[in-house]
């Protein structure tokens, strides 16, 4: 055994070997030691190998999941390898054949499909990228992504620059990266929360790609799926080759993989990803992110789809409306809004029922499922076909839904009984009834468990012994057992005739008769032969799911995408939202606007959030406007700054927005960056994070970006800070051109508004209450009164004296500044425009650009002896 245990787990090395034996998977050598230091299981020995003892451990098979969970959960890989022939089979070649076995899975965090594995309201995405040449002739990433729980497959191209939000959007739990990229995109992938598989050639070869996907759907060219480009075909066989390899025993169905255009949905790093706190809060936890607070959803289906909006809000203002049209379809029909959600409430999760049954991993229960949700669509169909004008999503919804495999849904409320057990293992999931074969068959063997009782009686009057019982073990089957008392008495006659001894226990005996083993071979074939009939049933059921797959699938998502419009209908009339309208313009005017998250948190305190106007629409529509905000610590800018990216994400994901009203000309990349945010983890320095994410917004964002900069500068010294600070605000209004708002506290800075025809003041109005200060989160026009500072701390209870000797300071420095050299740098310096080489170009001239130029232009030929001089002059001075 220990022999084809290593042959195992040579072919395996990558992976913990779950070694079967019984009901239990066994780990040995080092794979026991790490098992059972990370799930915390008794670590035995087991025989010996080259002399030293052999380590040990291992789980019970029913409590696998478990198990499981908290490996991969642990950054483990999982093969499972199993019994592949009867024991029975394996004796039959010889007293000492060792049963065989093999690795039917491997299980890894982006191909798990069991619910106990699984977060119901999460997808679990495993993704793929390749390198390779684009349409557009440069290089590109083809980035492929697919639910193994629900079999949805999608593929794009990326750009290179792009990587790392598109990472960060998919968010996938584990990504395939060809092993020569792994070092090089360690940043980008840094980012996510993703196990980084590398794979080699064999899976990330373009040239093999073609073939390998168009295997693996059984079609004659990839065509089928649109055209794809090579790095797109690529990423999606890296993944089909995966899936191959990983799921040996039965390969998941998987949707045609859906292509997605570049550049279709609002591009998000994940720094901002991370600081909006959209799906999640910096901590990790769901609750308290922006998610979680428009999440009305009464289906882990449509909480899975809400959470792959709200990460990528779309960028075609058509496809922006049709989802608002739907959400305010359901807002004017209430009464069909909550018939919906009661419906939807009850209806199971269709699309991973649906793919464990096809991936022979489903149980009875899943099946019952896949029933009660097609009834529900089926419902829902009829229900959405009665409106009148519906708007187009829901039609599509309503056309989806009216597709469900009715005659599917009633062979399996024909067949299933009313009470499931969660194995079919044990049958029992049969309604009665419904085939007349095995209704007889049950008949006889529950017939057959009777006669036990009967015969029981009888022995027991026989022979006299009150306390005679028949029992049943695996090892004896059923067997007539008597206390050691009355037992010797059965060995005699005239008892001795019939009963058989067997067993001799401490204090009991045990028998047999030739009756009773008549009746236990009846039993267990009667038994048998009906749970073969009930297992026959299952797969026929199951092979039935499986030819509607796609039509389950495509139900599954109309009822995933009915519950999003129905609850994001549900939080606009609950919170106060309001229908934003979404152009290709360049506005942004929201008007009343709240923050969702801090909003809540307010009003389950019993207090009100005060309502602002974000205006970054320029007068002429030519570029956004740089709103500059400045006020108190707590003043509440950092709000004020995120709601407005908030409601960029939520009207372009299709919900309706927190405000009275608001127009939003799309926006295509979303910056939010706070300065001085601890980082110490990653061990940078907290301003070198700061300067580098800075620097990438100065470096990509465009006119249809919406930046968001909170304190950017703070973590260097005041004149560092100040000018760096300065200067991003510059860049921001000259060459980024982008809609823009940015929180400081270096108050010098509003002055810029004087030069700067784009940039507006704002500050956060504070009011003096009894001698308090008092936070009005009002924001308006204008320039903070900057002695705040020196309240709060007298508010916070600095002494006195302290606190008057602050103004006194305070006092003497605000003379000093009003003729300081800031003001009046402020009046003298030129513009930022004014001091680049060329008004077009970020960079800086390239003196040796500069010198191939002058090369270019000289012709030897027609130089006089005097010129030739000059111009080496000249391109000697360009070095
Ligand atoms: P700052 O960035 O100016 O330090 P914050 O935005 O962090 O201030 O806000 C501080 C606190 O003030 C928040 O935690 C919130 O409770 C409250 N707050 C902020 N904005 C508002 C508002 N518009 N209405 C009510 N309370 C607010």
């Amino acid at each position: 055994m220990m022999e084809q245990y290593i042959e195992i787990k040579t072919a395996n090395p990558d992976s913990l070997l779950f070694y079967r034996m019984g009901d239990f998977y066994e780990m040995f050598f080092q794979d026991a030691e790490v098992a059972s230091r990370t799930l915390g299981i008794a670590l035995t020995k087991r025989g010996k190998h080259l002399g030293e003892d052999i380590p040990m451990c291992g789980v019970p098979v029913e409590r696998a999941d478990d198990y499981l969970q908290r490996l991969i959960a642990a950054g483990h890989r999982v093969a499972v390898c199993e019994q592949t022939e009867d024991p029975k089979e394996a004796r039959k070649r010889g007293a000492k054949s060792v049963v065989r076995r093999d690795v039917v899975r491997l299980v890894t965090p982006g191909t798990l499909t069991e619910d106990a594995l699984l977060e119901p309201r999460r997808a679990n995405l495993l993704a793929a990228l390749v390198r390779g040449r684009a349409e557009d002739g440069g290089f590109a990433f083809g980035l492929a992504s697919v639910d193994v729980s629900t079999g949805a497959f999608s593929v794009g191209e990326v750009a290179p620059a792009g990587l790392g939000a598109a990472l960060a959007r998919l968010d996938a739990a584990e990504v395939l990266v060809p092993e020569q990229l792994v070092e090089e995109l360690a940043g980008a992938l840094g980012e996510t929360r993703a196990a980084v598989t590398p794979v080699g050639r064999d899976l990330s070869d373009p040239a093999r790609a073609e073939a390998r996907l168009a295997g693996h759907f059984g079609v004659a060219t990839t065509e089928a799926f649109g055209s794809l480009s090579r790095p797109e075909l690529a990423a999606a066989a890296a993944i089909v080759g995966y899936l191959e390899r990983t799921q040996l025993a039965s390969r998941p169905p998987l949707q045609a993989p859906v292509r997605e255009s570049r550049g279709s949905v609002m591009e998000i790093d994940a720094a901002t990803r991370a600081n909006l706190e959209l799906v999640r809060t910096l901590s990790g936890e769901r609750e308290g992110s922006l998610l979680d607070a428009v999440d009305r959803c009464v289906t882990a289906g449509g909480s899975r789809l809400l959470a792959t909006r709200i990460a990528g809000p779309l960028l075609e203002p058509a496809a922006i409306a049709q989802r608002h049209d739907a959400v305010a379809a359901l807002i004017e029909a209430p009464e069909l809004r909550r018939a919906i959600r009661r419906t939807l409430g009850e209806t199971p999760d269709l699309a991973r029922a649906a793919q464990r049954i096809a991936l022979g991993r489903g149980g009875p229960r899943d099946l019952a499922a896949i029933r009660d949700a097609l009834d529900a669509a089926h419902a829902l169909g009829l229900r959405l076909a009665a409106l009148d004008e519906a708007p187009a999503e829901l039609e599509g919804i309503a056309r989806a839904l009216a597709d469900a495999d009715h005659a599917l849904a009633l062979d399996l409320r024909r067949t299933l009984a009313d009470e499931l057990p969660l194995l079919k293992r044990d049958g029992g999931f049969v309604r009665a009834g419904c085939d007349a074969e095995l209704d007889a068959t049950r008949a006889l063997r529950d017939e057959s468990r009777k006669v036990i009782a009967q015969l029981q009686a009888a022995y027991s009057e026989a022979t006299d012994v009150r306390t005679l019982r028949i029992k049943h073990n695996n090892v004896l089957g059923y067997f007539i057992e008597v206390p050691q008392s009355h037992g010797e008495r059965l060995l005699k006659p005239p008892h001795a005739e019939a009963f058989v001894h067997r067993q001799t226990m401490a204090g009991a005996m045990r028998f047999t008769t030739t009756e009773l083993g008549d009746l236990e071979r009846r039993i267990g074939e009667a038994a048998d032969t009906a749970l073969g009939m009930e297992l026959a049933l299952f797969e026929r059921l199951s092979a039935r799911v499986s030819e509607s797959w796609e039509s389950s699938r495509a139900c599954a998502e109309a009822l995933a995408a009915l519950d999003v419009a129905a609850g994001l209908a549900e939080v606009a009339v609950d919170c106060a939202h309001v229908r934003p309208h979404v152009d290709d313009g360049l506005d942004f005017r929201l008007e009343g606007a709240r923050h969702p998250v801090v909003e809540a948190a307010l009003k389950r305190d019993g207090k009100p959030f005060v309502p602002n106007d974000v205006g970054l629409s320029a007068p002429d529509g030519a570029a956004g406007l740089i709103q500059l905000v400045t006020g108190p610590n707590m003043g509440g800018k950092s709000t004020y700054l995120r709601q407005a990216a908030l409601c960029a994400v939520l009207a372009q994901a299709g919900a309706f927005v927190p405000a009275t009203s608001a127009r939003i000309g799309v926006v295509d990349r979303l910056y939010s960056r706070v300065g001085a945010a601890d980082d110490l983890a990653r061990g940078r320095s907290t301003f070198m994070v700061e300067m580098v994410e800075t620097a990438a917004i100065l470096n990509t964002a465009g006119p249809r970006s919406l930046v968001v900069l909170d304190e950017i500068g703070r973590g260097t010294a005041t004149f560092d800070g100040l000018s760096i600070a300065w200067a991003a605000i510059e860049h921001l209004h000259e060459v980024n051109r982008c809609r823009a708002l940015f929180a400081t506290h270096f108050h010098e800075l509003t002055a810029l508004a004087k030069r700067l025809p784009r940039l507006r003041n704002a500050t956060v109005r504070v009011a003096e209450w009894k001698g308090e200060v008092v936070f009005l989160h009002e924001v308006a026009p204008g320039v903070a009164d900057r002695s705040y500072g020196v309240q709060v701390a007298k508010l916070a209870g600095l002494p006195a004296s302290v606190v008057r000797r602050a103004r006194a300071v305070l006092d003497e420095l605000e003379a000093a500044d009003r003729a300081s050299p800031v003001e009046r740098m402020i009046d003298d310096l030129p513009l930022f425009a004014a001091t680049r080489a060329k008004p077009q170009g970020v960079a800086e001239p390239d003196p040796a650009l500069e010198a191939l130029e002058a090369l270019e232009a000289l012709d030897p030929d027609a130089l006089t002896p005097r010129e030739a001089l000059e111009a080496l002059y000249r391109l000697k001075a360009l070095k």
